[in-house]
């Protein structure tokens, strides 16, 4: 009797529970202002709900090939070609049920007991939860705000040990906003080349980048880097897709293989009619990205400069994403109505209580000096928001 250990040794997703109880308190008729959401703000585009539609009157509602159609993956392909100079096969290739679940998938078909899997700090909340998950250990590299949120190649160095067996990066980052540019991902590739490790690549905020950032994937920086890295991406972000679950990922043969295999003896496929709406969201009219980045860019500069504005709290401005990441630590050890604020969860609960305020706490990131707020929503809810906050900070002693 009992639960098994890997299942003892992981949390909820953070970000989504702060997610569900902002939702309880709009249930009960508090008016909350949400920055916690990771998801756009924006309707998924028309002319991808039509293909939705059309795929459910054209009864294209059964199973499809377990690692999704060759259609959806031809349209991958030739994303991967025309984005980021990557050519791939059919076989290098697979749809599954989100990007989180690719990221799933590749953390089962690589990781064994004793596996060291390197993660940069500030981290996606789920990384190391999915390598405890297949009995790996997740080994942290902090990287810090004067470093851009970049791991060096240096400090990737020293992490390295006989056990490393990937790398995760995320780029352009949740939470940080930060991305990593074409030199040091030169410099990080070659030490992954060097060391013969995995390079698991998260780059599913590709498509949200501001003031002319270029994304660059680490995968096409050479046949050898490429041969090491598997590409995550999907459509959730940049298409405001996080409800059709559709992510995909590609990288050698081998572990995509692997990867099917277990696909195919877990989920099956991914829902037909979101491989259809995919196809649509990848090959059809892209204007609806920019319109969004618009907006997300205006909300990006008016909210970090009114966070840069408040006394204690200090922003790097983001490039990619629609996070802000401010250090707050310069408020901790201060009180409010007798209670001490200890960290990032003591803000954060008294942001939410107090203010109506819901933001995610770094330390879900691995970085407690930091509080994370989504601009994904209207720029009224981030001015009030934004009101809020600063009057709550004012009260602290
Ligand atoms: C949202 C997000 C994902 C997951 O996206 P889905 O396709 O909705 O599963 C993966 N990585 C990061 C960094 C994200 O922010």
């Amino acid at each position: 009797m009992g639960i098994a250990k890997r299942a003892m040794a992981i949390k909820p997703s953070p970000t989504l529970a702060t997610a569900a109880k902002a939702k309880a308190m709009k249930a009960q008729g508090i008016d909350v202002v949400d920055f916690g959401v990771g998801e756009p703000d924006f309707d998924t585009p028309e002319n991808v709900k039509q293909a939705g539609i059309k795929a459910i009157q054209s009864g294209f509602t059964k199973y499809t090939p377990a690692g999704g159609t060759d259609e959806l993956k031809d349209a991958v392909i030739d994303k991967f070609k025309k984005d980021n100079d990557l050519a791939y096969e059919r076989s290098q290739v697979l749809i599954s049920c989100g990007a989180k679940h690719s990221l799933y998938n590749i953390a089962e078909a690589l990781f064994d007991a004793g596996d060291e899997v390197i993660i940069p700090a500030p981290y996606w909340v789920s990384y190391p939860d999915q390598v405890l998950l297949n009995d790996a250990t997740p080994v942290i590299v902090e990287t810090t705000a004067e470093e851009g949120f970049t791991l060096t190649a240096k400090k990737l160095e020293k992490a390295v040990t006989k056990k490393t067996k990937a790398l995760v990066l995320n780029s352009p980052s949740n939470p940080t906003g930060l991305a990593y540019d074409r030199k040091t991902l030169e410099e990080i590739a070659a030490v992954a080349v060097r060391h013969q490790f995995y390079v698991i690549s998260d780059e599913i905020y590709e498509k949200l980048l501001y003031d002319g950032f270029k994304h660059c994937s680490i995968a096409s920086l050479g046949k050898e880097i490429k041969d090491l890295t598997i590409v995550v991406n999907g459509v959730s972000k940049s298409h405001a897709m996080t409800g059709w679950r559709i992510g995909y990922a590609a990288g050698p043969k081998d572990v995509l293989s692997a990867m099917a295999n277990i696909q195919s003896q877990s989920t099956s496929n991914p829902c037909s009619i979101s491989q259809k709406a995919a196809v649509e969201a990848l090959r059809g009219p892209q204007a609806f990205i920019a319109t969004m980045n618009v907006e997300f860019d205006k909300r990006r500069r008016f909210m970090v400069d009114r966070l840069n504005a408040m006394k204690g709290v200090t922003c790097l401005m983001p490039v990619g994403a629609f996070y802000a990441f401010p250090d707050v630590s310069r408020l901790f050890g201060k009180s409010v109505n007798g209670k001490t604020i200890r960290g990032s969860a003591d803000l954060a609960a008294y942001l939410l209580e107090d203010a109506q305020v819901a933001l995610v706490s770094g330390d879900a990131f691995g970085a407690e000096a930091y509080i994370r707020l989504s601009y994904a929503t209207s720029m009224e809810n981030i001015q009030k928001g934004l009101d809020r906050i600063e009057k709550a900070f004012s009260r602290l002693q």
